[in-house]
């Protein structure tokens, strides 16, 4: 059993930072380096999970394997580090609360008083080490920004674990920002001491800093940061703003990153092997070819909502050799009636996200009947599924007020509330979560991708196509390509006679990764490469009108 290592990765002045993509990088590079890696999350708000959040609030919820709606960081760490992440890598203070609130009502805490020290902090450490003995080590990074009151009790927790732990078991991490003045030309060094300062009222000595910023650091800045800091010159790591996130590891190990981290931590390891992440970067800065995807959803303000879509394009551009240029359509304004301009005319693909609530519904079944009337490559995830079902039955099987029962009251619901989320009241992690079998049927566009008979997809919804209008969609030719194993629940659909239409009731988002994506959206840049190439084939071909 190894002795695990543990190391705390803190974040100040200023949120988004990067601290997730820093924790993920790091990952990645110890990983490489031979050990086994893990990453834990501590969210400081009060919600038992996200999955109640707008996401505005906090962006992407993102769904595990096991079913936990969890921050979107998670996604990250699978991502960059190839783990798969459960319910465990995720604590928010609500859930901490919650625990310790339930023990003291069942007696266990019985004569003594409950009290953030230390009943909270021995609750967040047992769960900052509920992997003890089963990773070489464990990344433990804290959200929030040091001296929030929200993040104090999860920085006692590791300043206790440090010192039970011992200085040859535990490493400190802090990311700060180092902000360039324009006006006077220079690096500022100030909120960096500031933070550490901050950091250091909790107990807290970081051994490492990570400083972001958009200028070089100069050597003279590192050794001034390091002096006032109090930390090793070597150890002032600058972490300059890079073009896309799959950059920052190979940044971090430019830096020594990981080898500082395994000297402090007494490690040895293997040497450092990326090329083939560096091919994958390479890829993804300097594609060969390019096609335009239209993202039709309601957040399309705030690009943290569409997180792992936006990664699994860019994972599925990197494979392809393709740049995916994504046009952001707002679903509420999209209306071809009196539009002077179409923004889906001239697409090579139309996404159509998930989401909840009526809102920008319309728009989203809009985009899916055009990507059917005019032969786009289309994928419709959750929601982007049901809006296609939905347009199919009105137009194509003649019910022009069916609709989902989350929508409106139709006598046609073809997307409903199948009897086991009929009883359900509570909001809070009662939708369908988390990973489901689903059977591919042979021949369909969907086994062209998967090329597998038995698949697992993570889901996050409570609504699914009606069973009682299979038998009409199918007549119509909507294509069933994908069912749970006792054929009950639909799970995937598709077009005959489409180029390529695919419609999914889970998220296959969560699954892509460095450096394979995910087949479906894989095959999807494919059929939107090739739709462009005949695009651009008919257009040289047509005779010069002027
Ligand atoms: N609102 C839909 C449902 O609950 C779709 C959810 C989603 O897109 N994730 O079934």
């Amino acid at each position: 059993m190894p002795v695990t290592k543990y190391i705390f990765i803190s974040g100040g002045v200023l949120s988004s930072l990067g601290k997730g993509i820093a924790t993920a990088s790091l990952g990645l590079l110890l990983k490489q380096r031979g050990f086994s890696v893990t990453a834990l999350k501590f969210d400081p708000y009060i919600n038992v999970d996200p999955g109640t959040m707008n996401p505005y609030q906090h962006g992407e919820v993102y769904v595990t394997d096991d079913g936990a709606e969890t921050d979107l960081d998670l996604g990250h760490y699978e991502r960059f580090i190839g783990i798969t992440t459960s319910r465990l890598n995720n604590t928010t203070t609500g859930q901490v609360y919650y625990e310790v609130i339930q023990r003291e009502r069942k007696g266990y805490y019985l004569g003594k008083t409950v009290q953030v020290i230390p009943h909270i902090t021995d609750e967040i450490k047992r769960r900052m080490t509920i992997f003890d003995g089963q990773y070489d080590i464990v990344l433990v990074e804290i959200g929030g920004t040091v001296g929030d009151i929200e993040s104090l009790p999860f920085l006692e927790a590791a300043r206790q674990l440090c010192l039970e732990r011992g200085s040859q078991n535990t490493l400190n991490i802090h990311l700060t920002y180092v902000p360039y003045i324009r006006s006077a030309g220079e690096l500022k060094t100030k909120p960096t001491q500031h933070s550490v300062k901050t950091l250091m009222e909790s107990g807290i000595r970081p051994d490492i800093l990570l400083c972001r910023t958009e200028q070089r650091l100069s050597r003279d800045v590192r050794a001034k940061i390091a002096l006032f800091c109090n930390v090793e010159e070597e150890a002032v790591i600058e972490a300059l703003d890079v073009e896309c996130v799959y950059e920052v590891p190979q940044l971090f190990a430019r830096r020594g990153l990981d080898a500082i981290v395994l000297r402090k931590l007494g490690l040895q390891g293997k040497p450092l092997r990326m090329e083939w992440w560096n091919r994958f970067v390479q890829r993804i800065k300097s594609p060969k070819h390019a096609v335009t995807i239209a993202l039709v959803g309601k957040y399309t303000q705030y690009q943290d909502s569409y997180k792992s879509i936006l990664e699994a394009l860019t994972h599925a551009g990197a494979v392809t050799n393709t740049r995916v240029q994504l046009r952001w359509i707002n679903a509420e304004e999209l209306n071809f009636n009196g539009t002077l301009h179409n923004p889906l005319e001239d697409v090579d693909g139309i996404l159509v996200a998930p989401g909840f609530g009526a809102r920008g519904v319309e728009g989203k079944i809009a985009a899916a009947h055009y990507a059917r009337v005019h032969n786009i490559p289309y994928l419709g995830i959750c929601l982007g599924m049901q809006c296609a079902v939905i347009e199919f039955a009105r137009n194509v099987c003649g019910l022009p007020q069916a609709h989902s029962s989350e929508f409106a009251r139709t006598p046609y619901p073809v997307i409903d509330l199948l009897p086991e989320q009929q009883k359900v009241k509570a909001k809070g992690g009662t939708m369908r979560l988390g990973a489901y079998p689903c059977v591919v049927r042979r021949g369909t566009h969907a086994w062209k991708a998967y090329r597998q008979e038995l698949i697992y997809e993570r889901h996050r919804h409570r609504y699914e196509l009606n069973p009682e209008f299979l038998p009409l969609l199918q007549q119509h030719g909507l294509v069933v390509s994908g069912t749970s194993p006792d054929g009950r629940l639909v799970e995937i659909v598709e077009l005959a006679g489409h180029r390529w239409f695919v419609g999914v009731q889970f998220h296959p988002e969560f699954k892509s990764r460095v450096p394979n994506g995910h087949p479906l959206f894989v095959h999807f840049i494919r059929a939107a490469l090739r739709y462009h190439r005949e695009r651009l084939a008919q257009a040289h071909a047509l005779p010069s009108t002027s």
